[in-house]
């Protein structure tokens, strides 16, 4: 059976065809710059890659164009449609409702609409590429994979504000933690590398990519995570800040700022551009460090510093830690950026293998030393095959399969 797993933002849609069970990529690919004048679909396949440029208006047009490219006579690896049995998507928000991956009916889309109110940018694309499915694969199943899901199991010591409680009655405000098919995907793959069933593990996992959060996982379920009522919360990424004191944004707004401009400097501004002032990127960032740059340089000290405070408190939340995980474009990647977060944790039990550390560069190792009380491993983000399993065990059964 294929199944097709789509990633829909609202400027890029990505796509892998997998075979199933086998686990087997057929083809991938992405639309990018979408509502752009110059949009590119760039499609991997049979070790070969085909480019496409050409305006694509909007989600839905960005799948189209998968859809006719994958059933192309020279590029595509389908010969009919129907050879696509189910379609799984990311979807960003779940609220308080889905605690695990859904098959997805005319009920699961009004849950998903509503919940835009809490991710406008993120579930209007992931449904528009719901629709778009629906238009085209009139017969395929499909299956809603949500980010918050994992963190279902968050205890509501630890997803409550200490705001009046009439707010979350009221509107829901309360932490509800994303990137939950990465952490969820990474525990149960260290679960596994340590030979233990998915719920015998006791681990912080930390993702580290353009967004960054840290996971407190205990027996296999998520029990706090570091983003909260959006993904603003938490360690400094990019270009959002993380945690704030909320009053530094009261003191802006009396000097002017007004509530766009606000969120814009939060989310867009701030984090590692922010305070490197060049970039939002490690890549750049150690290397301009490496020349001398200051600023640079503290804004690698800041998110090293902040990420390993997280896991010293959630070291502290857990009773003990069998793991860390690194995972995400700079937790696979950023050799140096690792081994400044582990340095002082061997109070906690962690203690890297700096030598296997520097050569482990995306992919799977354990980067601890023989004798650490706590494994430390980098294993790659492999949100779509999380998507592609959760769909293909969902369309094989009527019961939705829990996930958390
Ligand atoms: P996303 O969260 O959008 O999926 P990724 O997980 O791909 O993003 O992470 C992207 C980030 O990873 C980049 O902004 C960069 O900071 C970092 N990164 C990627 N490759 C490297 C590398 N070789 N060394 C250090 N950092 C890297």
């Amino acid at each position: 059976m294929k199944v097709l797993v789509i990633n829909a933002g609202s400027s890029s849609v990505k796509y892998h065809l997998y075979n199933m069970p086998q686990v087997e990529v057929l083809a991938h690919g992405v639309v990018e710059r979408i509502g752009e004048e110059r949009s590119e679909l760039s499609h991997f396949f049979n070790g070969k890659t085909h480019t496409v440029k050409k305006k694509v208006g909007d989600v839905g047009k960005a799948m189209e164009l998968i859809l006719e490219t994958l059933d192309d006579r020279d590029v595509g690896v389908i010969q009919d449609f129907s050879e696509i049995g189910a379609v799984g998507h990311r979807v960003v928000h779940g609220g308080e409702e889905f605690t695990y991956s859904v098959n997805i009916d005319e009920k699961v889309i009004a849950y998903i609409e509503k919940f835009a109110d809490l991710a406008p940018l993120h579930n209007p694309p992931n449904l528009a590429g719901i629709r778009a499915v629906q238009r085209r694969l009139p017969d395929a199943k499909q299956v809603a994979c949500f980010d918050t899901a994992f963190h279902a199991t968050i205890p509501k010591v630890a997803y409550m504000y200490a705001l009046p409680y009439e707010l979350y009655e009221k509107y829901g405000i309360r932490r509800y933690g994303f990137h939950g098919i990465s952490h969820r995907y990474v525990a149960r793959r260290a679960a596994s590398i340590m030979g233990r069933g998915k719920y015998n593990i006791n681990a912080v996992t930390c993702h580290l990519g353009n967004g960054c959060s840290i996971t407190a996982v205990k027996q296999g379920r998520s029990i706090d995570t570091s983003m909260g009522f959006t993904p603003l919360e938490g360690v400094p990424m990019g270009t959002r800040s993380g945690d704030l004191d909320p009053s530094i944004l009261f003191y802006l707004g009396d000097k002017g700022y007004d509530v766009k401009a606000l969120k814009e400097l939060c989310n867009k501004k701030s984090g590692l551009l922010g305070i490197s002032g060049v970039s939002n990127d490690v890549r750049n960032l150690v290397e301009l460090a490496g020349q001398g740059n200051s600023r640079a340089q503290l804004a690698i000290d800041i998110f090293c510093y902040r990420i390993k405070k997280y896991i010293g408190t959630y070291c502290a939340v857990l009773d003990t830690v069998d793991a860390v995980v690194f995972t995400g474009g700079i937790g696979e990647n950023a050799v140096f950026l690792r081994q400044q977060i582990c340095t002082g944790l061997n109070q906690v039990g962690v203690r890297l293998d700096e030598e296997t550390n520097k050569k482990v560069v995306a992919k799977e190792a354990e980067i601890s030393t023989k004798d650490s009380r706590v494994k430390v491993f980098v294993i790659p983000a492999n949100e779509q095959v999380a998507i592609a399993n959760d769909t293909y065990e969902l369309t094989r059964c009527e019961q939705p399969i829990v996930s958390e």
